[in-house]
């Protein structure tokens, strides 16, 4: 068996380190995973976008340690701000302020530790750190950075996604199958049609409301999943893995100065 202490040198995954990793190790960059819990169609697992984030961000976190990041890789979040998906059994909420309240400790710990630089992974649409970021603007010596995983990727996924959606789509159902396909099960999966408002100048972008997402989707897809495929799936995960573990790169080599990242 490989000793991945010997292999990378570094102990970039905390939840498997131990302190003597960890004493042995200096961390640039710390990277948070955020994701959620509620359904994906019939076909995807309520852990879907926590199960994404992780997987990416562990991908990231090693590739960045073979580009000589000094980075670690913090516990996943599961949970997410989703009180829109309440109407489907089983989704469990937490408030964006609760999310808030959570992060703003785990960046409390690690400014503690001398750890300058946080990356918030995130992998589920209803969380948004943005104005927390703001909040914490020059209130904490934690530089922080967040990432919306899916979005690092928009142009790779506009080629070779037919069928753009939402939610348990094609794209998130190639992730699925790229990197957990035990748990999707196509035979399951719906063509993912959605309502229309009303009210209709809502469908306009710059409308923004909140979606009762029971009433906007019958079984919470929002996209057509049919046409997903395990290839897809893995040519998205690798561009998106490798623009993330630059960005860690990059934000591990200078330190945290007045004005940082100017
Ligand atoms: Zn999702």
């Amino acid at each position: 068996m490989l000793d991945k202490r010997i292999n990378l040198m570094v102990a970039w995954n905390l939840q498997e380190s131990t302190l003597k990793d960890v004493k042995e190790s200096r961390f640039e960059v710390a990277v948070l995973p955020v994701g959620s819990t509620e359904p994906h169609g019939l076909h995807l697992p309520y852990g879907m976008d926590y199960y994404q984030a992780k997987a990416v961000a562990e991908k990231a976190c090693e590739k960045a340690v073979e580009m000589g990041a000094k980075v670690v890789m913090l516990p996943a979040i599961p949970y997410g701000s989703n009180r829109n998906s309440l109407g489907f059994p089983m989704t469990i909420s937490l408030d964006q302020s609760t999310l808030n309240m959570v992060v703003r400790d785990i960046v409390d710990s690690l400014e503690h530790h001398g750890v300058r630089k946080l990356v918030i992974l995130n992998g589920h649409g209803g969380n948004d750190f943005t104005p927390l970021m703001r909040d914490l603007y020059g209130r904490t010596g934690v530089f922080i950075v967040t990432v919306d995983w899916w979005k690092t990727v928009e142009d790779v996924r506009s080629i070779i996604i037919e069928e753009p959606g939402e939610h348990a789509d094609e794209f998130e159902t190639s992730i699925g199958l790229a990197l957990f396909p035990h748990l999707v099960h196509m035979e399951d999966a719906e063509e993912g049609f959605v309502n229309t408002p009303k009210v209709k100048s809502l469908t306009y972008p710059w409308a923004r409301f909140t979606r009762p997402w029971n009433f906007l989707t019958m079984n919470s897809g929002f996209g057509n999943p049919l046409k997903s495929s395990k290839e897809k799936g893995e040519k998205i995960l690798e561009k998106a893995v490798e623009r993330i573990a630059h960005l860690i790169k990059e934000l591990s080599d200078p330190e945290v100065s007045e004005g940082f990242p100017y």
